[in-house]
């Protein structure tokens, strides 16, 4: 079945009741039908925060309902109409408009409603405050960084699924069943099409060269994305190495590291540089937008290090909290999530490469091709987060 979602209107949500955040209307088309996934009773699903069903009320309707047995069947039912069963609960990093859609068709397959909070930041910290009294059955989020972040803060717990060790490739899953994969995206350099010979940067180490003084432009060796990155080429080399190839990036910059990974390629459009670090979703993103577009096409994508270790991927992933008052429920979304129409969706929606690899990209991310990638696991990278970022600061990367 082929799915397409289409975005259709964004709006600013209870700023009060989650600190700021966004929703979307969406239409879904499949073969078969269209539907517009937006009505008043999917806003309601944003619950603001005291509207969640607590673990301690879920204690108290548990008790209820014991009454209920004692008394008669039939008000047990009725108590049945009130408990969690049947709902899961979602704090979500990740935007409405990728992942509602996917929420919206699990619903429709399984009767399970899917309850969501998105926020920009804070929801670590917040599901370490509300501790075992917590309602959020799952956290979803992008970066290998975040991810182990939350299992560094204690808030998520072990899955063991032969569902998602079949469906998620080792390297992109906790060895721990503490964080699963569900997205890839591959970390590109990419090049001025004008200024820039093909075939002349062929790995992250060529950033180093001397020859490319002045070219280089990423965004702040602080964020997450540029962890990871450095992070990957510790776990390949070691620290001396890898501290001597930031250097020499840092010494072919054009400009100090500012702005997002788009910025990097409207700066290459702009001829402010001739060489950049971006995820590959961006160039997706870029090129399906009027006004972006033309910086996606000034630049050539690389896939870099094809010859030895492959391109350098991260995920955007999914824990199961360590409070998760509906378990159950919440691993048979983990589950639909890495299987093949879930995977589909999130293929054509965003661009990013699906983790479960019986699904094909979409059809623009195939036109750039087939590469190999770095098939050490991220779990393995996530051990040296900590030195990149001392390293960031050691040589004043940003300065
Ligand atoms: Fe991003």
């Amino acid at each position: 079945m082929r799915i397409k979602a289409r975005i259709v209107r964004q709006l600013a949500m209870d700023q009060r009741a989650f600190g700021g955040f966004e929703t979307t209307e969406y239409e879904v088309t499949t073969d078969t039908h269209t539907k517009r996934v937006v009505d008043n009773k999917k806003y309601s699903h944003y619950y603001p925060r005291s509207h969640f069903p607590t673990r301690v009320n879920s204690m108290v309707r548990f008790s209820v309902k014991a009454l209920a047995v004692s008394i008669g069947a039939g008000l047990l039912i009725s108590m049945g109409s009130v408990s969690a069963d049947g709902t899961v609960n979602v704090y979500s990093y990740r935007q409405p408009f990728l992942i509602k859609p996917i929420f919206d068709v699990f619903t429709r397959e399984t009767g399970i409603e899917v309850n969501t909070v998105f926020a920009k930041t804070g929801l670590v910290e917040r599901l370490v405050e509300e501790g075992d009294n917590s309602p959020a059955d799952l956290i979803f989020t992008v970066d290998i960084g975040r991810l182990d972040g939350a299992v560094q803060a204690g808030v998520t717990q072990s899955v063991q699924s032969d569902v998602l060790d079949s469906n998620i490739p080792a390297e992109f899953r906790d060895p721990d069943g503490q964080w699963f994969g569900l997205t890839n995206r591959a970390r590109l350099i990419v090049t001025s099409k004008d200024r820039m010979e093909e075939g002349a940067i062929e790995t992250y180490e060529d950033l180093a060269k001397p020859e490319y003084a002045g070219k280089i432009s990423t965004r702040s060796g602080k964020h997450q994305y540029m962890t990871a990155l450095i992070a990957s080429v510790i776990a390949h080399t070691d620290e001396t190495q890898a501290e001597e190839w930031l250097r020499g990036v840092k010494a072919n910059l054009a400009r100090k590291p500012q702005g997002n990974d788009r910025a990097q390629v409207k700066a290459i459009s702009e001829g402010q540089c001739d060489i950049a670090i971006i995820n590959s979703y961006y160039m997706g993103a870029m090129m399906s937008d009027e006004e972006q577009s033309s910086w996606a096409d000034s630049v050539r994508i690389v896939f870099p290090n094809q010859n030895d270790r492959g391109t350098h991927m991260n995920i955007s992933g999914m824990s199961l909290t360590q409070a998760a008052p509906n378990k159950d429920n919440a691993i048979k979304l983990m589950e639909f999530l890495s299987g093949d129409l879930a995977q589909r969706m999130y293929a054509e929606q965003n661009h990013e490469y699906p983790v479960n690899k019986d699904i094909a990209p979409s059809g623009l991310v195939q036109s750039w091709g087939e590469f190999k990638y770095d098939p050490l696991p991220l779990a393995e990278i996530a051990r040296h987060r900590v030195t990149a970022t001392k390293m960031v600061d050691k040589i004043d990367y940003d300065g």
